[in-house]
């Protein structure tokens, strides 16, 4: 029996993380819960899984979750109520559970980042879902990984797929998988993209691209911060920048190929030529068990993969006047140092001013490349925490003045 933390459990990540559970009640079990602001799910949860401790991000709402819980009828109360804890530190204390042997990061955001770090000083292992975490402090992270043992998994689909792949390799050795440290044998990550909600226009139309074009994907049902780094290929180029730090390879052998059918996860290719790809529907729920059973496999009834059904598997070059934002994500990452997390968090800033209708979408790369131009002289090479959490928060205002500023005017995202 394996006991799990989830974070971020009342999200896409989340909550189908908790549906393996259901799926497999003799192999997993939830000892800790966190979430940000949705009560009534994470009421149920509580109701169905029974949690030792529940954490909330904003501390000003344990009071009501108690009451909540408590005026919950007799027979529908756990007989035994969780610990509640919350705020940052409450997040880390259910992140750094005694009893759990396994982290499932689900928080979407930077915000995962101090209850990432406090996982892995107690040592626990981690199902990464959480990529931003990792995306603006590899250099604290993976430090801190080396001297605790902890080791990364990854949830995120296509870096499970470089990450099953790679087991298939001589070189495989668990101590080495996804730490950092480089593979041996490995030439090229190529990273597949569906397209995002975009795939099909032709770039001038972007500046016309609303909310709601923005956060319908054809092949995947995510979060909608993750959904808008979607369309814009952001998540592919912050993909780039995970891929580096968890298989120690060099930006210039990792590639990215829009894969409209989302079948194929990624692919390796190692020094003899051969290329590995793994395969499987659109559905996360496989990379998060993957991380929950490794090293074992685990049989499920989920619908198998018929590529007659599928029929065709189709791959192009993406877009680059398109998608700018992979490029500024490639910078960023050779820039290496505090800049990622610069680039992160004027990124998590941009989309969500443009969820909340204050900017244009093609804004997003204008701001985020004003930023990290910006953060060119204060860039730390070999940063510490407190460098990359002032970046983080300094990347952040600083997109907001930009934006309330002149650089929010409308831009034509690429002449065609
Ligand atoms: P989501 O928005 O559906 O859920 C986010 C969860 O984090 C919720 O439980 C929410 O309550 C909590 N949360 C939000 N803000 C918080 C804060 N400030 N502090 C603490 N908790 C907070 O997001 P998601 O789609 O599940 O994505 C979660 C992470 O997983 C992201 O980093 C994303 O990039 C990654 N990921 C998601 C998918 C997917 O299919 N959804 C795939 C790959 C990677
Ligand atoms: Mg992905």
């Amino acid at each position: 029996m394996k006991a799990l933390s989830v974070l971020g459990s009342t999200g896409s990540i989340g909550t189908q993380t908790l549906e393996i559970v259901d799926d497999f009640p003799d192999r997993f079990k939830v000892v800790a819960l966190t979430a940000g602001r949705n009560l009534d799910l994470l009421i149920r949860q509580i109701q169905r899984y029974h949690p030792e401790v529940v954490a909330l991000a904003d501390g000003e709402l344990v009071a009501s979750l108690r009451e909540r819980l408590l005026a919950l009828a007799p027979q529908e109360r756990p007989a035994r109520l969780p610990e509640l804890l919350g705020g940052s530190d409450g997040l880390c204390a259910a992140a750094a559970w005694p009893t759990a042997d396994l982290v499932v990061t689900g928080i979407v955001g930077c915000a995962g980042l101090l209850p990432t770090l406090a996982a892995i000083r107690a040592g626990k292992d981690l199902a990464l879902a959480n990529k931003e975490t990792l995306i603006a402090a590899g250099p604290v992270v993976l430090p801190e990984l080396a001297r605790s043992g902890s080791r990364l998994l990854p949830a995120d689909s296509e870096h499970s797929a470089i990450f099953q792949c790679l087991q298939g390799t001589p070189w495989a050795d668990t101590a080495r998988l996804s730490t950092g440290i480089p593979t041996p044998g490995l030439r090229r990550i190529q990273l597949t993209a569906s397209g995002g909600a975009f795939r099909d226009w032709d770039a001038a139309d972007l500046v016309k691209a609303t909310v709601a074009d923005a956060t319908s994907h054809p092949n995947w049902s995510m979060g909608r911060k993750i959904t808008v780094d979607s369309a814009s290929l952001m998540n592919k180029g912050l993909e780039v920048i995970e891929a580096h730090y968890l298989f120690g390879i060099d930006y210039d052998q990792i590639e990215i190929i829009i894969h409209p059918q989302s079948i194929i996860h990624s692919m390796v290719e190692l020094v003899d030529s051969s290329v590995l790809a793994q395969l499987g529907w659109p559905d996360m729920k496989l990379p998060i068990l993957y991380c929950l059973s490794w090293p074992q496999r685990l049989e499920t009834p989920w619908r198998r993969l018929d590529l007659t059904e599928v029929g065709q598997l189709s791959f192009r070059q993406p877009d680059p006047a398109k998608y700018p934002c992979m490029q500024l994500a490639y910078a960023a990452g050779r820039a290496g140092g505090t800049m990622p997390a610069a680039l992160n968090a004027a990124n998590e800033e941009a989309v969500a001013l443009f969820l909340d209708e204050q900017i244009a979408f093609v804004d997003i790369p204008k701001l985020i490349e004003r930023v990290c131009d910006r953060h060119r002289v204060d860039l730390k090479a070999d940063p510490a925490l407190s460098d990359v959490l002032a970046t983080d928060a300094w990347a952040r205002q600083a997109v907001r003045e930009a934006a309330a500023g002149s650089a929010a005017r409308p831009v034509v995202a690429a002449a065609g």
